[in-house]
């Protein structure tokens, strides 16, 4: 199934995506008082055909907004750098990665970093941020993970049965924080630095290796790589990050994103006010978000 948050007349909604159609079933019961009721599902194991028998009504597309699948987060997004060896050689090459070595070098390991939680953003809000702080935003289409249960010590051959879905994901960051600061935290963390949505897609229609993700900045397609080119495939990021912590029903692990982001031309191609990017994944929507850059006293 694919799941959703949306407004329809004024309310807030738990949605099943027809995504065919363009039209979502809108669920009613319990779950149409739940403040999160994607969470709730998640959390709760139910069911599609639970959730199917509680649906009161229909509507377009056109006639619903579509927020963030989940209304706060209650953990850091998880984040790989350089999971794709071309990103990983025009990051290394660009000037900004304060920590390369050997631009030849592939990572031996996952390299995790986190975004802040106040960094998530509504799949269609814009991209805020204030020059005084950043000259260099850039955008990284990425598929995230939606873990479905708390596990910990999971292997390989176990971790796709703890994965709940896929969803898009803007893992968007500010690369002069990045560099300047070493760690990557600050750059990856600025609020509305990740736009997600605008449904998780369960794993049972979102066959791992038909995942795609593309990227699009002003109608010019800049990023089409498949989930399949990753050097850490999604078992293999589960099983590290599990060794270390609990992963919880909900956590979310942004896989990494491909060549073609901003810094990989020359000069770099920086995010500017008025631009629009869009993030694009196989049976997983569009995130479609305009760049704004406000003062400080804003
Ligand atoms: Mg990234």
């Amino acid at each position: 199934m694919k799941l959703a948050r949306v407004v329809h007349q004024g309310r807030i909604s738990l949605a099943l995506v027809e995504e065919e159609h363009r039209q979502v079933a809108l669920v009613g019961g319990p779950l149409a008082h739940d403040p999160d009721p994607v969470r709730s599902v998640i959390e709760r194991r139910m069911s599609e055909k639970e959730l199917q028998e509680a649906v009161t009504a229909c509507a377009a597309f056109g006639d619903v907004e579509f927020l963030a699948p989940v209304s706060a987060l209650v953990r850091n997004v998880f984040a790989v750098g350089r999971n794709y060896v071309d990103h990983a050689r025009e990051f290394d090459t660009s000037g900004f990665n304060a920590t390369a070595v050997d631009a030849a070098a592939m990572p031996s390991a996952p390299q995790i970093f986190t975004k802040a939680t106040t960094s998530l953003a509504e799949p269609f809000d814009d991209i805020v941020f204030c020059e005084a702080t950043t000259s260099s935003v850039d955008y990284e289409g990425e598929i995230g993970v939606v873990i479905a249960q708390a596990c910990r010590d999971v292997s390989q051959a176990e971790a796709l049965g703890k994965v709940f879905g896929f969803i898009a994901l803007n893992d968007v960051t500010a690369r002069d924080l990045q560099r300047n600061h070493v760690q990557w935290f600050l750059g990856k963390s600025l609020d509305t630095f990740c736009p997600v949505g605008p449904w998780i897609t369960t794993i049972d229609q979102a066959p791992i290796e038909s995942l795609r993700v593309q990227t699009w900045v002003n109608d010019e397609l800049r990023q089409d790589a498949p989930l399949a080119d990753l050097i850490f495939a999604v078992p293999k990021l589960i099983e590290t990050l599990s060794g270390a912590m609990t992963l919880l029903p909900g956590d979310i692990i942004a896989t990494g994103t491909p060549v073609g982001v901003g810094i990989g031309f020359s000069p770099p191609r920086f995010l500017r006010d008025g631009d629009v990017v869009r993030v694009s994944a196989t049976g997983l929507g569009s995130l479609r978000n305009r760049v704004t850059t406000v003062s400080r006293a804003a």
